[in-house]
């Protein structure tokens, strides 16, 4: 699945790269985004861990490595590609694509989705990246509202990835 979207995928426009670098990507150009249905594991037990924990049946995003899934028309809201980016920034700061997996699985156990410190700061980079772009804006409101409502007030701004995890 990863090894077709990098095969297939469309590489960064200018703009995007330039986005990327700002949060943080070291590699950006490596980077390809797939657009279309998320693929989604068809093992029964996995799928139903991950609407358990709240990541809900039809996420919009999905990013394994430097490959990017993207269920969201053309137009990509800012807010759903800055998060995704920043979790290719993760993945690079995990060194592999097993060990950004394995951190991300074990975060969201023992966190759930909306608590797990790299949710939380990939969702605050989204937040930070929208406020001046009212169509991303409500694109974080709205999907934050579906997945949980009441918990607006975590979207507060929180840049640094370490700040978000000593918050626990
Ligand atoms: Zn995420």
């Amino acid at each position: 699945m990863v090894q077709e979207a990098i095969r297939d995928g469309r590489s960064l426009s200018e703009d995007e790269l330039a986005t990327a670098r700002r949060i943080g990507v070291a590699h950006p150009e490596e980077i390809r985004i797939v657009l279309g249905p998320i693929p989604l594991p068809k093992a029964i037990s996995l799928a139903k861990w991950i609407e358990r924990m709240g990541i809900g049946e039809q996420p919009e995003g999905l990013t394994l490595g430097y490959a990017i899934f993207l269920d969201c028309g053309l137009n990509i809201p800012k807010g759903l590609l800055v998060h995704e980016l920043r979790h290719c920034y993760q993945g690079e700061q995990a060194g592999s694509l097993n060990g950004f997996v394995c951190q991300w699985l074990s975060e969201i156990a023992k966190f759930g989705y909306l608590d797990a410190p790299m949710e939380v700061d990939a969702r605050a980079w989204a937040w930070a990246s929208v406020l001046t772009d009212e169509k991303s804006n409500i694109w974080v409101l709205k999907s934050l509202e579906a997945r949980k409502k009441g918990e607006v007030q975590k979207m507060t701004p929180n840049i640094q990835y370490q700040s978000a995890r000593s918050q626990k």
